[in-house]
């Protein structure tokens, strides 16, 4: 993990991908690779292998590719309500754009309407068409609030991630009990630090520190608000 630049969303899906998923070129790939790690005859336990490979990312690991996040948002509803709405604890998968290892753990996303709501169901399918990508935190952060952001008008729009990233715990410095947590805000939550404690709050940060058992925490924090 490397901090990124914080692409928007539209940004994100126009970056060089081919259309949609291609599962052959995927299945040739996992063959090559497994040719590159020594695995040449693919015999009995590695027969399928590549054809499974090439099943599971693009049905599922990376399927988000397919899905368009601001369609998800696009049947919002008006509303008078105008206090913080928080979805807390939303699991998600992602992998790592420098690695092609997963990284998973939760989101907190929250957003202070701005006189338009949306089904909560949708915020979680927003986090899971989002981080089903290649992606990195920090963008993947950003582009959540920003994708809220254009699709509702709210006053903010305000996230949390905290995952555990393979490519630090299997390889590189090992760091077994490493989490990464990142941030972003927009409109009101970036000015107003009340607002940002709230949303902590609200997203169960203050509340439960010891909720997720005895190990450290990494500070990881990369705000880029
Ligand atoms: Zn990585």
């Amino acid at each position: 993990m490397k901090p990124g630049r914080s692409n928007p969303v539209s940004g994100a899906r126009r970056r060089r991908h081919r259309g949609p998923l291609d599962r052959d070129r995927l299945r040739r790939g996992a063959r090559l690779f497994l040719t590159g790690i020594g695995e040449t005859d693919l015999g009995r336990d590695l027969k399928r292998t590549p054809e499974r490979v090439a099943e599971a990312w693009s049905t599922e690991i990376v399927a988000g590719y397919r899905a368009d996040p601001a369609r998800i948002l696009a049947t919002s509803f008006r509303a008078r309500e105008e206090g913080m709405v928080v979805v807390s604890g939303i699991p998600f998968a992602s992998v790592c754009v420098h690695h092609l290892l997963p990284f998973r753990g939760t989101a907190h996303v929250g957003y202070l309407p701005g006189g338009r709501l949306v089904g909560l169901s949708k915020i979680a399918r927003v986090v899971d068409a989002l981080s089903r990508r290649l992606q990195l935190q920090e963008r993947l952060t950003r582009q959540i609030v920003d994708c809220l952001d254009r699709a509702l008008r709210p006053k903010g729009a305000a996230c949390r991630m905290e995952a555990e990233h393979l490519c630090m715990t299997i390889r590189g410095a090992r760091k077994q009990e490493s989490r990464v947590v990142t941030s972003a805000y927009t409109g009101a939550f970036t000015r107003n630090a009340a607002l940002r404690a709230e949303f902590l709050r609200m997203s169960g940060r203050a509340t439960s520190p010891a909720g997720r058992g005895p190990r450290p925490v990494r500070k990881d924090r990369r705000d880029r608000s």
